[in-house]
């Protein structure tokens, strides 16, 4: 049996290596904040930086902070910052625009890289984003969107369908369950079959080591205000596996992708390397922000964020068990992403009613609570608190209270 007190708890945060770097973010006093699977916490050197651009690059250097700043080489710059976070060798990330443009773009290429094939092969439960974009792609290049569960695409593949697939298009975790998918697996099995693998690291990125050169991804696209902290609206990154540069024809060829921005030439001619995957001027704001926020990466590694986050996620699943909630996250540390989904008939007034005791986290459809873990700020108290406090909820009855039944917007 696991240890859930909190005394423990306060033993474990006592030796976590990690611990210092949770004062690299501002946390309100008196919340434990375990939605930083959809936009995480404020890194304590982004509003000096921000500072900085708006004020001095932007106010005084003005036009002139494209050279003298950088502004110019800032996507591929920032790109080469996220690069070690996903296992990439330099010079094949980008950064720009948002993960459904590049999700887009990327499928696109993905297609016109493999002509008369026709099946783009997504899971059913796809982030919605990307199945919506993947349908849009179909009806563009002539294709058919066929969905298989990521479990069973090994399968297909390997099977007479294969032969027809084009890309392979999965989500590394699934948003609502947590469930780390088989990316090696499913990579493999999309490359014996002839076809390309796309994989979208939202929920990974910053939380779970990717290794995309070890396993031969083609293509990922991932969000950073999640685990990387990027802030609201932070711009996306595309990587592209060296070998494709050359053959890589995105849909949007925008002029920040051209050989030659500034002869300002009538045709396109696309750009070497991953300077090709950049499509207009790059929200700077956003994107330096970003820059800023991901510093703290160099303080420490995947492999400690990730041991960490299995911790915090193994305590939390203990602390669940021992209410009686049913757990929709695997158990297997393999088939694990950073989060922990609880399922309750009632999901979203307990969430309203945690929220308003200062635990944050967030509900999906029909029943899931949801509650991510940024092992670069969350505590092992922190988790003990919030079980408490779904524990205290849920025996005293207070998420019934109508208050709770006024859905947001935005959930
Ligand atoms: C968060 C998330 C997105 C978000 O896409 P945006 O274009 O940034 O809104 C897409 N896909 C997955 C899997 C996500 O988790």
């Amino acid at each position: 049996m696991s240890d859930t007190s909190r005394a423990h708890a306060l033993a474990l945060d006592a030796r976590d290596p990690l611990a210092p770097l949770r004062k690299r973010f501002r946390l309100p006093e008196g919340v434990v904040y375990l939605d930083g699977n959809s936009l995480g916490a404020l890194p304590d050197d982004v509003p000096g930086a921000l500072d900085d651009v708006v004020l001095r690059q932007w106010g005084v250097d003005l036009i002139r902070s494209w050279n003298d700043n950088d502004w110019w080489n800032a996507p591929t710059r920032v790109g080469a910052a996220i690069a070690p976070l996903i296992g990439a060798a330099e010079g094949q990330v980008v950064c720009g625009d948002s993960t459904s443009v590049q999700l887009f773009n990327a499928l696109v290429a993905a297609v016109r890289l493999r002509p008369g094939r026709s099946v783009i092969l997504t899971d059913p439960d796809t982030f919605p984003t990307d199945g919506y974009l993947a349908d849009s792609v179909a009806r563009l290049c002539g294709a058919r969107v066929r969905r298989v569960p990521a479990g069973e695409a090994a399968a297909v593949l390997g099977g007479a369908e294969g032969a027809d697939v084009a890309v392979a298009a999965y989500n590394h975790v699934d948003y609502r369950t947590g469930e780390l998918r088989d990316l090696a697996g499913i990579t493999r099995a999309a490359h014996d079959a002839g076809a390309l693998a796309l994989w979208d690291v939202c929920h990974t990125a910053g939380a779970v080591p990717i290794d995309a050169d070890a396993h031969d991804l083609d293509f990922v696209v991932g969000c950073t205000y999640k685990y990387l902290s990027g802030g609201p609206g932070s711009p996306a990154f595309l990587y592209v596996a060296r070998r494709l540069h050359d053959v890589f024809d995105p849909a949007l060829t925008g002029w920040h992708g051209h050989q030659e921005p500034f002869a300002m030439e009538p045709g396109y001619r696309p750009a070497d390397g991953i300077a090709r995957a950049r499509i207009g001027s790059p929200p700077i704001l956003g994107m330096l922000a970003l820059e800023s926020a991901i510093g703290v990466f160099r303080e420490t590694g995947m492999a400690a964020i990730r041991a960490k986050s299995l911790a915090l996620t193994d305590l939390f699943i203990a602390c669940v068990d021992e209410l009686g909630l049913e757990v929709a996250t695997p158990r297997e540390h393999a088939r694990r992403g950073s989060q922990v989904a609880v399922r309750h008939d009632e999901a979203h007034p307990i969430m309203a009613a945690l929220i308003e005791r200062g635990v944050i986290g967030d509900v999906r459809p029909p029943d899931i609570l949801r509650f991510g873990f940024n092992a670069l700020y969350v505590s092992y108290s922190d988790v003990v608190d919030a079980a408490a406090a779904l524990g205290d909820v849920l025996a005293s009855g207070s998420h019934r209270d109508p208050r709770f039944a006024v859905r947001a917007t935005v959930t």
